[in-house]
């Protein structure tokens, strides 16, 4: 049996950055893990079962679904081999996949809790951090957010399939042409508690910071790739404005055709007003933002601090700094009711967001995955919930409603940005 494997299934469509920093933590700690990544590669169940453990980073709600179908089917196929998950819907589902899947799980960040379950596993440790067990004789310590400062690790690109795997259509569409994207963070986390969302459950309103020269040897490195196009793909890019506006110049007085995208809160939008332009003239092309619904109970709701005003102007300046504005909605929700649906119209005509939004964007539903926050919300307490491994399916007051949306699912959409942000 060979030693270990990270397999990556989905995150984002982006060369796998949970994968790859994990991947460097191992491997710099004299472990020789392989790394596949099945969103490029596909499924190869005769290479996985030759390894004592195979690695699963569970980011994303979808990469969840593809690592729990690929444990049953490495079971059915007689497997026997330890599983490990780790990432943020593995850190919000830990017990449960311990239980269930998963023979170690990693709640929160991954890189010292994985090193510190292979020292353990080869008898270099005497504990696992903050890694849940099935075998609950395993001793394990828990180590704060805090305390895992500067322990992001610097991807392993060098082991990645090349960036051109990775087209990034919607992005294309709004660039107006097609360019070789990467992916990296300036943060892991969110300080802001947006009630939906998974950023907030995982990391409950803490950040931890990445190295600042490691980000600038990361970019080089993607650069040397072919990287024309940059995402950060941070949960919030002004996590720490300051920073991110030093780390952006610097890669751009280094890299000046590179362009950029990131994603942020409208309120950032509008504290930063100022700065638009600079960011415009440093090649930031593309903000995603959550924009949720144009009604002001909704953002309410979900605490977004802002009002539907608020959206309008902040589309008008970004639209004003030659920056494309690219809006998220959770369209179907239980704040809204059936005239609601013609708010979304008006405001896209008068924001002109009508030719930037995504179509898929139209069909967007309020997801309830286990451990949201919104679960302990008045509203949804109220609704008629039918319960799912890992969500609830939940009914609007007005049936109506319901209709609405199976009849905008129906419809073919040509869209592909359907999440709110690259971390959920
Ligand atoms: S929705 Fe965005 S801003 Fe709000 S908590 Fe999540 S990551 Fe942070």
């Amino acid at each position: 049996m060979k030693e270990s494997i990270i397999v990556s299934l989905y995150e984002g469509g982006y060369q796998p950055l949970n994968a790859l920093t994990g991947l460097a933590a191992l491997r710099n700690n004299g472990y020789e893990t392989d790394f596949w990544d099945a969103y490029v590669l596909g499924i190869d169940m005769d290479r996985f079962r030759q390894y004592d453990t195979i690695i699963l980073p569970v980011p994303l709600f979808d990469s969840l679904n593809a690592a729990i179908a690929l444990c049953r089917d490495l079971r059915e196929n007689g497997c026997t081999s330890r599983i490990v998950m780790y990432g943020q819907y593995a850190t919000l589902n830990a017990q449960y996949l311990a239980d269930s899947y998963a023979d170690h799980v990693i709640s929160g960040e991954w890189e010292m809790p994985l090193v510190s379950l292979f020292d353990f596993l080869s008898k270099k440790g005497k504990a696992v951090i903050n890694v849940i067990s099935r075998d609950k004789t395993i001793p394990s310590k828990t180590v704060p957010l805090a305390m895992m400062r500067g322990r992001i690790a610097r991807p392993r690109r060098d082991l990645a399939p090349a960036l051109t795997k990775y087209p990034q259509p919607h992005l294309t569409r709004l660039l107006g042409e097609e360019k070789i994207v990467g992916g990296l963070e300036l943060t892991r986390g969110c300080h802001h508690k947006c009630t939906y969302c998974s950023v907030y459950s995982a990391y409950d309103g803490k950040i931890t910071l990445g190295d600042a020269e490691s980000i600038l040897e990361d970019v080089d490195t993607l650069v040397a790739q072919g990287m024309e196009h940059l995402t950060f793909i941070d949960a919030e890019f002004f996590n720490a404005t300051r920073r991110s506006f030093e780390i952006l110049h610097l890669i751009h007085r280094k890299h000046p055709s590179l362009t950029y995208d990131f994603t942020t809160r409208v309120d950032h939008i509008l504290d930063n007003r100022d700065r638009l332009r600079e960011l415009h003239d440093a090649g930031v092309r593309i903000i995603t933002s959550a924009l949720e619904f144009p009604k002001n109970e909704v953002l309410r709701q979900v605490r977004k601090e802002v009002t539907v005003d608020d959206l309008k102007k902040a589309a008008r300046l970004v639209h004003d700094s030659g920056i494309v504005l690219n809006p998220t909605f959770i369209m179907y929700n239980p704040w809204i009711d059936l005239d609601d649906l013609d708010l979304m119209n008006e405001f896209l005509t008068e924001t002109d967001l009508n030719e930037v939004v995504d179509p898929i964007q139209y069909m967007t539903r309020l997801h309830l995955y286990k451990g949201s926050p919104l679960l302990k919300n008045e509203t949804i307490k109220s609704l008629r919930l039918t319960e799912h491994e890992f969500f609830y399916d939940w009914e609007h007051p007005d049936s109506r409603v319901d209709e609405h949306f199976r009849l905008a699912a129906a419809q073919e959409q040509e869209g592909t940005f359907k999440r709110c942000c690259l971390k959920c």
